[in-house]
């Protein structure tokens, strides 16, 4: 859908909304201009007012609106600042993408999860999979994580998008991104050789590592499944990283260091590990 940003001389620009994951008619335009819409979890709803109001990390999330009523929360729309965009990008964080909740009971298998699964590795199901032609949601994220940087580096690359005069490019299958060279190609060529971009977003993964560690929101909660979402365009040094996806933020039993190994029951995530390998590899990347 088309999106509605304000000028600064008060005029109105229309842009494209681009969407990297998730479902399609999760996400609706917003009720007022620079506000996108999101299906309602109260989870995450309550995840993003409290952010918002965060005096470390509130800079760091899109801005929480309300909901609409009862379907959908309101927040800002993180490409606002940027409708010439060509550069997007979206990396799920941590160690692991399943909450420790969703390996207690016996989780239905699931046909889709199956398709989803074969359509990357034939070989991947199990002869009991196979012949049920079904596999349980834990099991399906575990072999995701193992096939991507998830296992190696706390974090993969989830989607990805350049946007061209000549349009869209989607360069390389993101599923099977797994080891550090990999991944820095293609982080490589998501900074289209400008270090302008390079400098911007470490110095805002910087700043978003050093309002993490002292935070007591971040400390006292699981955070799984969420993203840092990646923006540019092309003025520059015009970029910007944003932290999305609450809907797996959980309060722990205890203190988190987000760095630690998991075991079940500990509750860690791996979500600083991720992003220190993150921040190393863009201080890694050199340009000609
Ligand atoms: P999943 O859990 O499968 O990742 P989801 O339904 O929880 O999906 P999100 O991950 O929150 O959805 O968002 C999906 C995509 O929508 C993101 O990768 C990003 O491209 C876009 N997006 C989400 N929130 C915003 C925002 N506030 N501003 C701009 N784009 C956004
Ligand atoms: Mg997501
Ligand atoms: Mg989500």
């Amino acid at each position: 859908f088309v999106q509605r940003a304000e000028t600064p001389d008060g005029g109105q620009e229309l842009y494209p909304w681009v969407q990297l994951s998730g479902h399609r008619e999760n996400f609706r335009p917003g009720l007022r201009p620079g506000t996108v819409l999101k299906l309602l979890c109260p989870c995450e709803a309550d995840c993003l007012r409290q952010l918002t109001a965060d005096p470390l990390l509130g800079e760091f999330v899109p801005r929480y609106f309300g909901t609409d009523g009862t379907e959908f929360l309101e927040m800002q729309d993180l490409l606002a600042e940027f409708p010439g965009c060509t550069g997007l990008m979206d990396c799920k964080m941590g160690s692991r993408t399943y909450l420790e909740s969703e390996l207690d009971g016996d989780p239905k298998p699931r046909r889709d999860l199956y398709n989803k699964m074969v359509e990357v590795d034939a070989d991947a199901p199990t002869a009991d999979e196979a012949a049920a032609q079904a596999v349980a949601k834990p099991r399906y994220m575990m072999w995701r994580e193992q096939l991507s940087s998830t296992a190696t580096l706390a974090f993969r690359i989830d989607g990805l998008q350049r946007l061209m005069a000549s349009g869209r490019t989607h360069p390389v299958d993101l599923k099977r991104l797994r080891s550090r060279p990999e991944v820095s190609d293609t982080l490589a060529g998501f900074l289209e050789g400008r270090p302008d971009l390079r400098d911007a977003y470490l110095a805002r993964l910087r700043k978003l590592r050093a309002a993490l560690a002292p935070s007591e929101f971040f400390a006292l909660r699981e955070f799984i499944g969420s993203s840092l979402l990646f923006v540019h365009d092309q003025s520059p040094g015009h970029a910007c990283v944003w932290m999305i996806d609450f809907g797996k933020i959980r309060l722990a039993p205890g203190r988190l260091s987000h760095t630690a190994d998991w075991l079940h029951g500990n509750h860690e995530d791996g979500y600083l590990t991720g992003l220190d390998n993150l921040i190393g590899l863009f201080e890694d990347m050199q340009f000609p």
